[in-house]
């Protein structure tokens, strides 16, 4: 659903990404690896818009990201547009995103009350199935702040999934973790890949994940794709002396 060609992205005099290809196929986990300041980030928030690219293309199911085609021009979409755009894309952050002064039904029947204006009833019937989902049945009416952090980023992906996206975008969501909690969100996000029905790109350094869940990795350094292909070949015989040296170094 997703296809990004020669994404650029400056900060002032800083290129960020230095043209950037991505493609990522209907249910497929692709795991985008790399150092501190690549460009992770910025690429996953040009995809869904919270960052302008410079320059490139971003097509999100056949449609461009963020623009209107009109003959070979294109034209800046308003931000309502944009709004519904991103709501097809579930965004996880590293850090816990949730509405602090809403419970996590609340949180959850948020959006698709505002934004897909269903009815208390049916939001609230859809906040109990994804609790459901992600293991926290019993904890839906808790306060973010009486949830440990693993709990609180499993509401925030069944928050996400709440919209009923065709894509999932996770940035470093164990990455904020205590160690023991991280294995109770990867496992969320593991049966959600299993599932066969999301599309899904997470950025994280969880190489055992990476290994067993990606359909592929692509590993970033400087702006670039270094390389990209199966977890098997990327993570364990790598092309590229960068790599190498960025997974000696992490694991
Ligand atoms: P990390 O692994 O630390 O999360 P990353 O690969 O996600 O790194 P980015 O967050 O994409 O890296 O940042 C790439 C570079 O762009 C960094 O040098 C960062 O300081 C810079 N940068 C990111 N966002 C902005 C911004 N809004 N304004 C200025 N510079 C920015
Ligand atoms: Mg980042």
């Amino acid at each position: 659903p997703i296809r990004a060609r020669g994404i650029r992205k400056s900060f002032g005099a800083l290129e960020v990404l230095k043209g950037v290809d991505l493609d990522l196929a209907k249910g497929e986990v692709l795991c985008i690896l790399g150092p501190s300041g690549s460009g992770k980030s910025t690429l996953l928030r040009c995809i869904n818009h919270l960052e302008r690219p410079d320059g490139g293309m971003i097509e999100f199911n056949g449609v461009p990201v963020g623009y209107r085609r009109s003959g070979d021009a294109f034209h800046e979409l308003p931000e309502r547009e944009i709004q519904k755009q991103r709501a097809a894309m579930g965004m996880v952050f590293q850090r816990f995103n949730l509405f602090p002064h809403l419970t996590a039904r609340q949180n959850i029947m948020e959006a698709p009350r505002r934004v897909l204006r269903l009815s208390a009833a049916e939001a609230s019937q859809r906040a109990e199935r994804l609790m459901k989902q992600v293991g926290l049945a019993e904890k839906i009416d808790t306060y973010p702040g009486a949830l440990s952090g693993g709990q609180q980023q499993r509401v925030a992906i069944a928050r996400a999934l709440a919209m009923e996206p065709s894509v999932m975008l996770f940035d470093e969501p164990t990455s904020a973790l205590d160690p023991e909690l991280v294995g109770e969100v990867l496992d969320v996000m593991r049966s959600l890949a299993d599932s066969h029905a999301m599309s899904m790109i997470v950025v994280t350094h969880e190489i055992g994940f990476a290994r067993s869940v990606a359909d592929r990795v692509m590993f970033m350094d400087g702006g670039v794709v270094v390389e990209q292909g199966k977890p098997q070949d990327v993570l364990v015989n790598p092309e590229h002396e960068r790599t190498r040296t960025f997974l000696r170094r992490i694991l």
